[in-house]
């Protein structure tokens, strides 16, 4: 088949479109395969864009069965396609693309085709070095896969015709006969054709008119024998050709005739317009320039109908030189023009497809750019929302935290506001127990210190003569300690109690009552008549001897013991110190005690004070009383209201040094 598509391209179309109709069963290698040579098929006939189809079709196939290969034959396909198109850059372009897929492959014939398909791409372009490269690769492969020495013949075939491009006429020689004698081997027609057509080409190079004819001759008997049509039209258009160098205008006119018969048969434009070309040079040559001229022009027409540029520039070059040579200068001018006028065109399309390529090129990159501006751009929105929304965040939550801090804050405000009231109660509380008694309520001695150390000097100076003084008692319980021992330290809690209520019931508010030690009181008189200080005493003495505290089905009787004397107390004009005063009526109730207990014994003044000192005073009060240097009010408990005794008509006298009453006096 792929024989027949070379060279009887018709009849092979017809077989591959039955073949086609029951092709849905096949593996998809066949498939592929028959679809390649049906866009060969289709080129071959000339049906370029059904070729293209297929060669798409390919493609697709080929992508969707993950096939490199078959993609690749596709992509050669379409590239045969577009030369033939005359869209040569974009032909090469997939014939490079075929051959990187190829390489990958195992199949070395497509492997081989590929390389050799873009050896002639590069030697189209003029790049010989890189074409022979590639297509000694093909070659190499060829080699290799014996399976297809058609393959091996393809590549000869090609590398001649690029040594003979290349005017390396022994390689191409040496090339060439290893072709023929390929062609000779493979016993097909139809390669030995291709293989003489070869020839034919570089002994025309090489200016071997004879022998070009001659092996044109053979291929288009061969051609004959085989009935391919357009290898037949081609070979006539060889033929003529060559007789045109050798200036045989008749017999050039001749085969051109034939060749144009031939292609019209097949239908081959392309063909068509060459032999007319060839058939007007003959005419030109022979001095039919009328006839020529209409057979150039009906060529020429043909090219700008297919809009063939290349080719009517080459026409058009040709016209020129064939008016030149039989002396019609105007006509080869205005051919000449023409040429000039394509070519300028053909320049501008080729530099206008260069513009657009790297205009395109140019806005792909452009938008490559905005593209990735945008992304950065979005980017960056992106970010900044975030970063919005991260200080929304912040904002709300140091809002929060402020609400928090303003609640806690409160609480601890409240909280602290509460201890401070607590606190207030508590130092009141504090303050009372430092200044108070905790049994009896009564205030401590201490609060008494520093009572008296506050008082205004003024108030210690004595009024002269007053009615109306101050005055201090000293009081110590009778025998107390029997109390305890008789009923209990309780019980004596119980009884100091009750003596604090007398004492309190017994005085006025204004007056202040001492616990001064374990059971002994202080009371501090701010103001009492001077006359009536005995009967305080004496009130002190009976209020707390009527009493009974009921303890425990006990009723006990308390008596006290009392020392007193007016405050302030100013012997020898100038008052004394409260310790001194305090010190001295402590000295007057011990001596209470030692008269017999249950009375009260008061300072009442001074006699001859500077035939004594306070301190011998202080040292015997008794002795200075009997001495007559002490002036006391005597106040019995027990006694009905009477002239208190002198101190010689008391009994139980007894002396008391002041070194023995250390304990009352601190
Ligand atoms: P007198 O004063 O009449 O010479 O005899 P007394 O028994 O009172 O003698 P003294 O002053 O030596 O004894 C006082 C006793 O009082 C000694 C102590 O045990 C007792 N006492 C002191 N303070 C308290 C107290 O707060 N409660 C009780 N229950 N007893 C106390
Ligand atoms: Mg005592
Ligand atoms: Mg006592």
């Amino acid at each position: 088949m792929r024989e027949q598509s070379r060279f009887v391209p018709e009849k092979a179309l017809t077989q591959l479109q039955a073949l086609q109709t029951r092709a849905e069963h096949e593996t998809p290698a066949t498939r592929a395969e028959l679809l390649n040579q049906l866009s060969i098929a289709h080129l071959r006939t000339g049906q370029l864009d059904a070729a293209i189809a297929d060669a798409e079709q390919l493609i697709s196939f080929g992508r969707s069965q993950r096939d490199d290969a078959m993609l690749a034959k596709g992509l050669l396909a379409k590239s045969y396609a577009l030369f033939e198109k005359a869209e040569a850059g974009a032909a090469y372009q997939l014939a490079f693309e075929a051959e990187k897929l190829a390489a990958k492959s195992s199949d070395l014939l497509l492997r081989s085709q590929t390389q050799i398909t873009a050896g002639q791409a590069y030697a189209e372009q003029g790049d010989f070095p890189n074409a022979l490269a590639k297509m000694q690769l093909g070659l190499d492969t060829a080699r290799q896969a014996t399976s297809d020495p058609v393959m091996l013949f393809g590549a000869l075939n090609a590398i001649v015709q690029l040594y003979t491009q290349m005017k390396e006429y022994d390689k191409a020689e040496s090339a060439l006969q290893e072709l023929l004698a390929l062609a000779e081997q493979l016993h097909l027609p139809g390669r030995m054709a291709m293989a003489k057509t070869t020839e034919y080409g570089l002994a025309i190079d090489m200016e071997q008119y004879k022998r070009a004819i001659q092996a044109q001759q053979t291929a288009l008997d061969l051609m004959r024998k085989l009935g391919s049509e357009r290898m037949i039209g081609l070979a006539l258009g060889n033929l003529a050709d060559a007789y045109l160098k050798l200036h045989d205008y008749p017999r050039a006119a001749q085969y051109a005739s034939e060749s144009l018969r031939s292609t019209q048969k097949t239908g081959d434009r392309g063909m068509e317009s060459t032999a007319r070309g060839n058939l007007a040079q003959a005419y030109l040559g022979m001095g039919r320039i009328v006839e020529g001229k209409r057979q150039y022009e009906q060529a020429l027409a043909r090219y700008e109908q297919e809009n063939n540029k290349p080719q009517l520039q080459a026409a058009l070059r040709e016209y020129g030189e064939a008016l030149e040579r039989v002396g019609d200068t105007a006509g080869a001018i205005s051919a000449y023009h023409r040429e000039r006028t394509i070519s300028d065109q053909l320049f501008e399309r080729r530099r206008q497809q260069a513009m657009l390529e790297l205009q395109e090129k140019y806005e792909t990159e452009k938008k490559q750019r905005q593209i990735e501006l945008l992304s950065r751009d979005n980017q960056l929105k992106g970010t900044e929302l975030d970063n919005k929304r991260l200080q929304q965040r912040v904002w709300w939550l140091l809002a929060l935290v402020t609400a928090l801090g303003a609640l806690i804050v409160g609480m601890l405000y409240r909280r602290v506001r509460h201890a401070n009231a607590q606190l207030e109660v508590k130092n009141l509380e504090l303050k009372a127990q430092s200044v108070r008694d905790p049994l009896t309520a009564l205030y401590n001695r201490r609060h008494f210190q520093d009572f008296m150390r506050a008082l205004p000097h003024t108030e210690t100076q004595p009024p002269r003569e007053a009615d109306v003084v101050g005055a201090l008692f000293l009081l110590d319980v009778d025998h107390f300690k029997h109390i305890n021992d008789s009923y209990g330290h309780a019980a004596g809690d119980a009884v100091l109690k009750m003596l604090a209520e007398h004492l309190r019931v017994a005085l006025r508010e204004t007056d202040m009552i001492v616990r001064w030690g374990g059971e002994e009181f202080l009371a501090y008189l701010p103001a009492v008549a001077r006359q009536g200080i005995d009967d305080v005493a004496r009130r002190i003495l009976r209020s707390i001897a009527a009493q009974t505290v009921e303890y425990q089905g006990h009723s006990i009787t308390v008596q006290v013991s009392v020392g007193y004397a007016p405050f302030p107390l100013a012997p020898d004009g100038s008052p004394l110190p409260w310790e001194r005063v305090v010190n001295l009526v402590d000295m007057a109730l011990y001596l209470a005690k030692a008269h017999g207990r249950h009375r009260a014994y008061g300072l009442r003044g001074f006699a001859n004070f500077e035939h004594t000192s306070l301190e011998a005073i202080e040292q015997d009060l008794e002795r200075a009383w009997r001495a007559g240097f002490v002036d006391l009010s005597v106040v019995l408990g027990d006694a009905p209201d009477a002239i208190p005794p002198s101190p010689n008509e008391l009994n139980n006298v007894v002396h008391i040094k002041h070194a023995q009453k250390n304990s009352h006096a601190t």
